[in-house]
């Protein structure tokens, strides 16, 4: 994977592979105005998780990519992982 996913930064390059990525998985438009004027975020969101007692904790976190409708405002959350930006085995990473 690119330095720039393991700094949890997009480049120009990555945003646009996002962006071509929802529109060949038919999630190209917004839920919300149906707006396709999407934007990827160049900074990735990254969610934490709670273990089995319900406690949040920052060991495991979910990279996502922040996708913004222009149009409403709408923001959407993807898996870098599953877009194929990033892979779990740099979990360890920080
Ligand atoms: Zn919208």
């Amino acid at each position: 994977m690119s330095q720039s996913a393991t700094k949890f930064v997009l480049t120009e390059e990555e945003q646009q592979k996002a962006l071509a990525w929802l529109n060949a998985n038919d999630v190209g438009k917004c839920p919300t105005c149906n707006s396709s004027q999407l934007e990827a975020n160049p900074t990735l969101a990254c969610l934490p998780t709670a273990n089995t007692k319900g406690v949040v904790s920052l060991g495991e976190i979910f990279p996502c990519v922040v996708v913004t409708c222009a149009k409403c405002g709408r923001m959407q959350f993807f898996s870098a992982m599953t877009i194929g930006l990033m892979t779990k085995t740099e979990e360890g990473e920080s």
